[in-house]
């Protein structure tokens, strides 16, 4: 692999999925937006800064997809750039070793996983590929940022073939603690294969402790230094820093567009649609480390114990499908699918539905007069990197009467703590209680808390986020670090 000495000093992002996906629709090819936290996140960045995104572009025809990828580029200062992979590879890649071993171990869920071998073949290759479409365009004083847990062994191939600027990853999972981790068969290949980027960062200081646990365990060798929040690692003669970076999101766009009339107007509607209820909401995309299951039973719990509540509270649940060729994402829909029947079955009348079910993604003026319409939302991941709905709910709370019941395994408890009624989703008991407790919270309250909460989300947002990384990154020494 060469690399392109005239692309210097640029920001070239790497993940899984570019921020738009062609798909195949009843008239041939259409470019649409991707969908998930980590794009949500990327765009504005992208946006901001002139460079490359690297990734996935969907499925297609090669000449199709740089067709449809010149058009998007040709008005940009940045470029998508494309990995083609074959069904074959993806199968092996994304749905086998990314979502069947990676998503599930790292969220402490191993009973879920299967460690077929030839998943790990198909890693291997694909994040080699993307290694190589990487190089082509990386000149010595770019700046390259790998993100998530797809992606972990591109910064070895990359420095295998000589790539020396500067490269960062960021997992934007959650990392497992050492009595999980172990559990991967690949263990060592992967925390090793880490140590050739220069700086890695995880979403909270509990991320960072299991990282630096599990390094101390299966990578002896490895000399810590700990400095404030920060740890410097040397391996192999290179310096790697190590860091929690908690992702935000664009804090204005969700408070400026939640202040415009047409917004203003459908939560009017919505509200009367409710007819004076109180409304909960719930935002997901269907998968099993969302909680949504347990959430059901909790709220099942609640019209059980409470049962003045009834008729006082409807749940809107937006669900967004995800990966419905797994097995266990299609069993999921249908557990969801049953319970929620089971609930409106059960406590409904011809007045009044416990549970409003939305199986969509539904577009970004609905979701955010949904949070801004919302009086509690509830927020139940069993296990979430961040989980960013929680912090687009605050901010699209302009007028603050909203209540926060979030999950304590969410990586935005440890920054929304000051505001949120924090739960464990496993206690239904608990869980009903907050909703119950919430139902009743004086404006008052609700408004100190949500005041605290926005503060917190409109500091610590994406761009913010995005100046720590990069500054962090481009003050490492991936220049004058050695190659392999
Ligand atoms: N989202 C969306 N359409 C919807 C519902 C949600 O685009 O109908 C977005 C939402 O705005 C958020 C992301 O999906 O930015 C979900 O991110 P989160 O971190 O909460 O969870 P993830 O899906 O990444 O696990």
């Amino acid at each position: 692999m060469k690399t392109n000495k005239g692309n210097t000093g640029k920001m070239i992002l790497v993940s899984n999925r570019l921020p738009t996906t062609v798909e195949t629709g009843p008239d041939g090819p259409v470019m649409k937006p991707s969908s998930g936290g980590l794009v949500t996140a990327l765009k504005p960045v992208f946006k901001a800064r002139k460079g490359y995104w690297i990734g996935w572009p969907g499925e297609g025809h090669g000449d199709e997809i740089d067709e449809m990828l010149a058009g998007s580029n040709a008005d940009s200062a940045c470029q998508l750039i494309p990995v083609a992979l074959t069904p074959g590879e993806r199968k092996g890649f994304y749905t086998g070793f990314s979502n069947e071993i990676v998503w599930p171990l790292f969220h402490d869920l191993q009973a879920r996983c299967n460690f077929d071998p030839s998943y790990w073949k198909a890693y291997v290759s694909v994040n080699r590929k993307f290694a190589e479409v990487t190089a082509r365009v990386a000149g010595n004083d770019s700046v390259v940022w790998v993100h998530d847990y797809h992606l972990m062994l591109v910064g070895e191939f990359l420095r295998g073939d000589g790539v020396r600027c500067r490269l960062g990853f960021f997992l934007h999972i959650p990392f497992p603690p050492v009595d999980i981790f172990e559990k991967l068969p690949w263990r060592t290949q992967i925390l090793r294969a880490l140590f050739r980027f220069d700086v890695i960062g995880f979403q909270t200081p509990r991320d960072q402790r299991n990282f630096l646990s599990c390094v101390r365990r299966f990578l002896p060798d490895v000399e810590m230094q700990r400095a404030d929040e920060e740890v410097r690692a040397h391996c192999n003669g290179r310096v790697t820093l190590i860091r929690s970076f908690p992702i935000g999101i664009d804090f204005d766009e969700f408070n400026t567009h939640a202040q415009q009339p047409e917004i203003a107007a459908r939560v009017a509607e919505i509200r009367g649609d409710m007819r004076g209820r109180q409304v909960i909401l719930g935002v997901d995309r269907l998968d099993y480390t969302k909680g949504l299951p347990e959430r059901l039973r909790a709220f099942q719990h609640l019209f059980a114990t409470y049962k003045n509540l009834r008729r006082q509270v409807s749940l809107v649940q937006i669900v967004v499908p995800s990966r419905e060729n797994i097995p266990k994402y299609r069993e999921l829909k249908v557990e969801t699918e049953t319970l929620i029947s089971q609930i409106n079955g059960q406590f409904g009348d011809p007045g009044w539905m416990p549970i409003h079910y939305i199986h969509r993604s539904v577009d970004r003026p609905e979701l955010i007069a949904l949070y801004s319409a919302a009086d509690i939302a509830l927020i139940t991941p069993i296990k979430d990197g961040m989980n960013l709905v929680a912090k687009e709910f605050c901010a699209s709370q302009v007028d603050e009467h909203g209540v926060l019941i979030l999950s304590e395994f969410a990586g935005s408890a440890e920054q929304l703590n000051n505001g949120a009624v924090l739960v464990n989703p496993y206690d239904f008991g608990a869980v009903a209680e907050a909703l119950h407790l919430a139902f009743r919270m004086a404006p008052a309250e609700r408004k100190q808390r949500m005041r605290k909460m926005r503060r917190r989300v409109r500091n610590a947002n994406v761009f913010r986020w995005c100046d720590d990384f990069c500054s962090c990154l481009e003050n490492s020494q991936g220049k004058a670090a050695k190659a392999a």
